[in-house]
């Protein structure tokens, strides 16, 4: 049998390759602002800043300068046992600042997806360290995202990650994502003498863009307290300014035991995550006579990423980007609103923080099931760069620097697209 021939040997995530062979690669080469150019100079306005993370937008060569600098100097050593660098340590030291919660203590990943990893494992071991190994079991939301490691996947917990892949790591089960009764319900079925914690994405992002609905933090942490469950927030998008404030949590007054964070805490300029962690969840790990905990990465508190993570801060801080967050809120829902009149249309879904959701009505994706990936390719095509959701929306999440007039490119560009989709 004649072997397929590869079009490229980058094995893409996420992806079909058998389409990505039939279309071939967009070959992104430089970015401004929020536009991004391909090699052949065609020029898009980036509508989702990448994969949610490039909160100050590109072109930001101070990031490059600190990174280079940093390189330079040193650019990374293992931070395994008592070692650090001045950006880890002091990086450390002001993202507690900033935290959602007095007191805090930040452990380093390379990612999102870490950080879950790491976050899972902290709190079954705080139980077990507190001789109440029976507590495992890790509640989440369903539509929720928290990556594709191990843990992710299993806490994600739907077929599409899980398919073919064997036995995943198990002692997860889902709530529906808006209703906290259930969730109590939950617990209670479970028993919360086995209930670990509950990971909570406060806005649902790759899910769709849902926002929780009024008072539903408020309540589950309240349920959290009440039945002795750890609460997680998974501010992997929502972190650092997304929502119009440091974390989602500071925003709505929930004080989480521990924050799992990574994208705009550098931007995505370098690859950076880490959890947040509260003084109930360190203490037993950091008493005279814990002992090691075997948990860690190679690049945990990388210099080169935490470098850069500070210019990317300083940026954030001097342009008060968490508050112009908070204005543009209104804005992007605002110039959206008008989609929600296309007969492709069916809900715009904006309005808290730079999130927003255009989604294709579900009864025509029941006659086209490809329809939102087809505007998504339009939407290409009108220089407008976005991405299909869970459920069939389209991605809006810019950089937090957009202005009015790429504004009404963004719309302007979607509005093209959905009226070509419609026609062709
Ligand atoms: N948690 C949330 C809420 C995310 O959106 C993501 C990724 O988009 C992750 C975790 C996983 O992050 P990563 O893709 O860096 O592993």
């Amino acid at each position: 049998m004649a072997r397929l021939r590869c079009v490229t040997r980058f094995w893409h995530p996420v992806a079909d390759m058998s389409a990505v062979s039939a279309s071939g690669e967009l070959l992104l080469d430089r970015a401004e602002g929020v536009h991004v150019w391909d090699e052949s100079g065609r020029r898009y306005l980036d509508a989702t800043a990448a994969l949610w993370y490039c909160n100050v937008g590109y072109g930001r060569a101070e990031i490059a300068d600190a990174a280079a600098a940093q390189m330079r100097r040193l650019p990374a050593y293992s931070h395994y046992g008592d070692v650090s660098s001045r950006p880890t340590t002091e990086l450390a030291e002001r993202i507690a600042h900033i935290a959602p919660m007095e007191d805090a203590v930040v452990f380093f990943a390379s990612g999102g997806g870490e950080s879950i990893e790491t976050a899972v494992k902290l709190v079954r071991r705080y139980w077990s360290l507190l001789g109440r190994e029976s507590k495992t079991i890790v509640i989440s939301r369903e539509r929720a995202y928290h990556g594709l490691a191990g843990y992710g996947t299993s806490i994600v917990g739907t077929d599409t990650f899980t398919v073919g892949v064997g036995p995943i790591a198990g002692g997860t089960l889902r709530v529906p994502w808006d209703d906290p009764v259930a969730f109590a319900e939950a617990v209670d079925r479970a028993g919360a003498e086995n209930v670990a914690a509950f990971f909570c994405e406060p806005i649902v992002g790759a899910g769709g863009v849902l926002a929780p609905p009024p008072g539903y933090l408020e309540e589950v942490e309240r349920i959290c307290r009440e039945r002795d469950v750890l609460l997680v927030a998974d501010e992997v998008i929502c972190g650092f300014g997304r929502v119009g404030d440091w974390f989602a949590s500071s925003r709505f007054a929930v004080e989480p035991d521990l924050v799992t964070f990574a994208k705009g805490v550098t931007s995505g300029y370098v690859q950076l995550g880490g959890v947040i962690v509260g003084p109930r969840v360190r203490e037993p790990f950091w008493a005279p006579g814990a002992g090691v905990w075997r948990h860690g990465y190679t690049y945990s508190g990388h210099a080169t990423a935490t470098a850069a993570a500070h210019a990317n801060l300083d940026i954030m801080e001097r342009e008060a980007l968490p508050e112009r967050a908070r204005a543009l809120e209104s804005e992007l829902a605002d110039a959206l609103a008008p989609l929600v009149s296309h007969p492709l249309v069916s809900e715009v879904r904006a309005g808290l923080g730079v999130l927003a959701a255009v989604q294709i009505a579900p009864d025509a994706i029941a006659e086209e099931p490809g329809l939102p990936d087809r505007a998504c390719g339009l939407a290409r095509e009108h220089g407008i760069l976005t991405r299909v959701l869970v459920g069939g929306g389209l991605q809006v999440s810019p950089a937090l620097v957009i202005d009015d007039a790429a504004l009404t490119e963004l719309v302007d560009g979607l509005r093209a697209a959905l009226d070509d989709c419609a026609t062709r």
